[in-house]
């Protein structure tokens, strides 16, 4: 039989049949205006999601790591500083990238399973009294370890330094899943990808980028050509692309945003609460601990289950993956091995986390872990029927 099972991990989401055929479009001239009209919704749409009032939205055919690219590149000049937290593989990718072209990391290591040290963000941005610092990077969901930052009060803390900087927010693992402001948070561009909250296939990096990052472009001296925005503006000044755009990703994004706003983006982001919510306590009922270190950090998108002593997470992906056909996450850099990633993003129900668990659990029993079958299912599923009318209200 081929099992058509769903994914639980961080991406690529499981996608619903609705947005796999909008994208499935007929050949289409890229400079008519039927693509034009295909074009702009997706861009105003994805404007509300990320809750922009000005600035820009531009839908790049690459990834999540593209958009941090095209980010940088845009905005900065060789040589300039950067201000980062490192505390998981997502936000040490990024590092990695900006070094790699060129560009002064002042990295402020974190403990991974913390989220992003405000007041020492706060501390370093006082201390640059010259402005060497010309952007802040935040990780808004560490997807390697499950822990969600507080931008809002990142924002905060920038603002109580009186500092100049650019804030760029990688929300590749949050937007459209997680609340996102980027108005309130005065954020200068956010990154995300296709194939996450979104729920298409990977090929999309979509950025917002508000009017302060803009104006940085026309001195931003980093290489860039394929991902130069300014191109991208001329283009959209014709009602569309400097080359040839992904149609039907584009198409797709529309039938996405239709569907984000059809259940209304605070129910998307109350179910994904309350799905996280019984997979936490599926997770305690297993007598497991999860990586993100209090309460407060743990995110809706992803949970990572740290493994007992003496136990490998990623026997578990591998077995899962082997015998089940159920696809979970595996740890990465520093936590590799010590948890395995139970991913809850995109088009997800109860019946369908409830599935993931009791896979999860034959897993962990097939393999020795201290877990009692069941024990995790009926904690979530308590927690799911006590709370089902409660999330359709909210
Ligand atoms: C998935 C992910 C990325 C990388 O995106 P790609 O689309 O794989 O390039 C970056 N940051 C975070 C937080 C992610 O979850």
């Amino acid at each position: 039989m081929h099992a058509q099972n769903p994914v639980f991990i961080p991406g690529p989401t499981n996608m619903p049949d609705t947005i796999r055929k909008a994208c499935d479009v007929a050949t289409l001239d890229h400079r008519s205006p039927a693509f034009a009209a295909m074009f702009r919704p997706a861009v105003a749409g994805v404007k509300r999601v990320l809750k922009m009032d000005a600035g820009e939205v531009f839908l790049l055919p690459a990834t999540g790591t593209g958009g941090w690219e095209a980010a940088i590149t845009n905005t900065l000049s060789p040589g300039d500083t950067v201000l980062a937290a490192r505390f998981g593989m997502f936000s040490q990718r990024w590092i990695d990238l900006c070094q790699r072209h060129g560009l002064t990391v002042e990295i402020l290591e974190t403990p991974w399973g913390q989220g992003m040290p405000l007041d020492r963000i706060e501390a370093a941005l006082k201390a640059d009294t010259d402005g060497r610092i010309k952007a802040v990077l935040a990780t808004h969901n560490e997807t390697a370890t499950g822990v969600r930052s507080d931008i809002g009060g990142l924002r905060k803390a920038m603002d109580r330094a009186g500092h100049g900087a650019l804030l760029f927010v990688d929300g590749v693992s949050s937007i459209a899943s997680m609340p996102f402001d980027f108005t309130a948070w005065g954020v200068d561009i956010a990154v995300t990808g296709s194939q996450k909250g979104f729920m298409l296939p990977a090929g999309l990096a979509i950025l917002g980028v508000s009017d302060k990052a803009l104006a940085a472009m026309d001195s931003a001296t980093l290489p860039r050509t394929y991902f130069d925005l300014r191109d991208q503006q001329k283009g959209y000044a014709a009602g569309g692309y400097p080359y040839t755009p992904p149609v039907g990703l584009i198409a797709g994004l529309a039938r996405s945003i239709e569907l984000l706003e059809d259940e209304g983006l605070d129910a998307v982001f109350a179910r994904h609460h309350r799905l996280a919510e019984g997979v936490r306590r599926a997770v305690a009922a297993w007598g497991l601990e999860i990586c993100a270190a209090s309460p407060a950090l743990a995110s809706d998108t992803v949970t990572a289950v740290v493994a007992p002593a003496g136990f490998d997470g990623t026997e578990v992906v591998k077995l899962a993956a082997e015998k089940y056909h159920v696809a979970f996450g595996v740890g990465l850099g520093a936590v590799a091995g010590k948890v395995f990633r139970i991913g809850h993003l995109g088009m997800l129900s109860d019946v369908m986390v409830l599935s993931g668990l009791a896979t999860a659990e034959m897993v962990m029993a097939d393999l020795g872990w201290p877990v009692r079958l069941g024990s995790g299912v009926a904690a979530a599923q308590e927690y799911f029927r006590g709370t089902v009318r409660l999330a359709a209200a909210a």
